[in-house]
């Protein structure tokens, strides 16, 4: 372990130097203001506290008329609510504008790390929780940061203030400020506690929340009535808040106890010592005026505020150090998927000798497979669920990379490629996918709006046959989909979603079409129409689609078959029904049940 890991302070000012660093770099402003706006709101305290009843006691002491006194007031309060004024003005009108530039720039380098680690990172409940946790933390613990530096600087100056102020008047009572030194043990040992409790806390609340997301998010909406899927999630939603009681009532007692010793030591100690000793010395030695007495027992308690305040945002400073080191972690975590130099010639794709396992798998879920792809060759990948076509749709997106063998685009292994420009060969469409909250024409395109879209946009729709549809809708392709935004927005069927999804596709315009069960939720009609206008618009492109009616893999110039992550058969349709193996039995088998459902019907 180095020099630097082994100091939890060093590692506290680093941590929190590094934070500030970027605060400056994404809103140069930000830190200043507050820097400003606090110590403004600290000095006006300071003048109030001290000066107004200095003034108001001494004058009367010396018998100076009740006019000035009026005066002297109003002047005095008059400034310290000037000072009061511009800070809270500040913190309405300047505080947001900071707070949106932070949100924006911390959140955009989260976003942009959680878009370059690699897949598997998410498939890792560790690495997960750590991306959870410090995607709904950042910006509030960033504010903490902030605003903890710029309190415990305040409270610095508070101290200087007051500490001046009492060191010309007796600085006996700078003793006795500094009590709350006495503390510092029961206050490290409290700071130990709430860390703890919260680390122990945190995977009960993931519990909770997951139960709460499942109770709310639409996705789970048919389930959740139509199942008993709401007595479970409330049983681990309740096991969850036992769990949380648990802790509570594991650190409960001792956090109170801290708690108690820390107010007690100020009312039943500091406090009353201070008020005999300055009664003692004004009013039995004669050694101090009125004046002096009275303001001496407010500053000492202001400047033991202060300093309580101040050891505090010191611990607060160690605990927001973790956060940060957490913040570290996950943004300096290194992906494995990375690209290499090399500029992506658009040619022959294959699969040599691939093989794949997932980690945390025992078993390789591909095993062996050699797969070509032509330019301009439409492939088909069918087999049964769990066979691992999935699996090798994502191999080739780079999503996962292989744990053996190569692919190899125009006879260039991938991993030398520019990643996002090796990604951007590939238009895809998944069967799972959804509309996001946007107007149609964005889901076609999937980018900020341009004036010469609209052409083109129509077009892509026309080409996945659901146009028709679109044009139907009150605003045509401006209408917003999903009802999360707008009550009046469009909710797609699942097939015609999928539609939506190659308009997308098509308006890539990518030399390769990958398709995981692009027509799902499509009967076999729209099917078949789907496969065939596919076909003759993607003449000059590669297309890799997975498809679970073999009726649609008749069109493919090659077909493979997959059966426990290995290739068991592969060639044209007829090829494959000549040779009457598994691809010949299962599309028997198929066509034998779609002519049952007809003649049912
Ligand atoms: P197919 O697309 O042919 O239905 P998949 O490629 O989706 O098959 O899955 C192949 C196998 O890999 C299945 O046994 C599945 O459970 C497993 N699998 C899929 N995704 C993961 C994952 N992220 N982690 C571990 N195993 C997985």
């Amino acid at each position: 372990m180095n020099k630097e890991n082994k100091s939890p302070t060093g590692r506290a000012f680093r941590n929190t130097g590094q934070i500030l660093g970027t605060v400056f770099r994404l809103a140069p402003f930000a830190i200043p203001v507050k820097l400003v706006l606090a110590m403004l709101g600290r000095v006006g305290y300071f003048y109030y506290s001290t000066y107004i009843l200095k003034f108001v006691v001494s004058t009367f002491e010396h018998g100076l008329a009740f006019g000035a006194v009026i005066i002297g007031v109003v002047l005095i309060v008059g400034g310290h609510r000037l000072f009061a004024l511009i800070q809270q003005a500040g913190e309405v009108f300047v505080t947001p504008y900071i707070s949106a530039a932070l949100d924006r720039g911390f959140m955009g380098m989260i976003y942009d790390q959680a878009r370059r680690v690699e897949l598997s990172c998410y498939e890792d409940p560790k690495f997960y929780d750590q991306y959870v946790k410090v995607q709904e933390n950042a910006l509030e613990s960033v504010t903490q940061v902030i605003n903890n530096f710029v309190s415990f600087c305040s409270s610095l100056l508070q101290l200087i203030l007051f500490g001046t102020f009492l060191t010309k008047i007796d600085p006996i009572f700078i003793l006795f400020a500094l009590l709350p030194l006495l503390t510092v043990f029961v206050r490290k040992k409290r700071a130990a506690l709430e860390y703890k409790h919260h680390a122990e806390d945190v995977e009960h609340n993931r519990h909770r929340k997951y139960a709460q997301r499942v109770f709310y998010m639409s996705e789970y909406a048919k389930e959740m009535r139509l199942t008993n899927a709401k007595s479970f999630m409330m049983d681990r939603y309740d096991r969850a808040c036992e769990g949380r009681k648990d802790v509570i009532r594991k650190y409960g007692k001792r956090e109170m106890l801290c708690d108690y010793f820390l107010s007690a030591f100020l009312d039943a100690l500091l406090n009353p010592l201070t008020l005999i000793y300055a009664v003692y010395r004004t009013f039995m030695l004669g050694v101090m005026t009125v004046a002096d007495c009275v303001v001496i027992i407010n500053s000492v308690s202001s400047i033991t505020y202060a300093f309580t305040a101040f050891l505090q945002q010191w611990q607060t400073m160690h605990k927001l150090s973790h956060f940060v080191d957490d913040l570290n972690v996950f943004l300096q975590y290194e992906p494995k998927i990375v690209g290499g130099d090399e500029k992506p010639l658009i040619g022959e794709l294959c699969l040599n000798n691939v093989s794949f396992t997932y980690e945390g798998s025992e078993t390789p879920t591909l095993r062996n497979i050699s797969i070509r792809v032509g330019h301009g060759e439409k492939i088909a990948l069918v087999g049964h669920n769990g066979a691992g076509k999935s699996t090798l749709i994502k191999l080739l997106l780079r999503l996962y990379d292989p744990t053996e063998g190569t692919v190899t685009l125009n006879g260039q292994d991938v991993r030398q490629l520019k990643l996002e420009e090796y990604r951007a060969q590939y238009a895809t469409v998944f069967q799972d996918c959804k509309p996001v909250a946007l107007t149609v024409m964005e889901n076609v395109l999937m980018r900020p709006v341009q004036d010469s879209d609209e052409e083109k946009v129509i077009e892509a729709l026309k080409l996945a046959d659901v146009y028709d549809r679109i044009a139907a809708l009150p605003h045509g392709i401006h209408t917003v989909m999903t009802k999360e935004f707008d009550e009046n927005g469009a909710v797609l069927s699942g097939g015609e979603a999928q539609k939506l999804a190659l308009a997308h596709a098509y308006f890539q315009n990518a030399p390769i079409l990958v398709l995981d069960e692009p027509t799902s939720a499509l009967d076999p009609i729209a099917e078949h129409k789907m496969y065939q206008r596919m076909m003759a618009i993607s003449e000059n492109k590669s297309v890799i689609f997975i498809s679970h009616r073999l009726s649609s893999a008749v069109v493919a110039d090659r077909i493979y078959m997959l059966e426990q992550g290995a290739v068991i058969e592969s060639g044209t349709h007829s090829e494959l029904m000549k040779k009457n193996g598994k691809y010949a039995d299962m599309f028997r088998k198929q066509a034998e049940n779609y002519r049952k459902e007809e003649n049912a019907v």
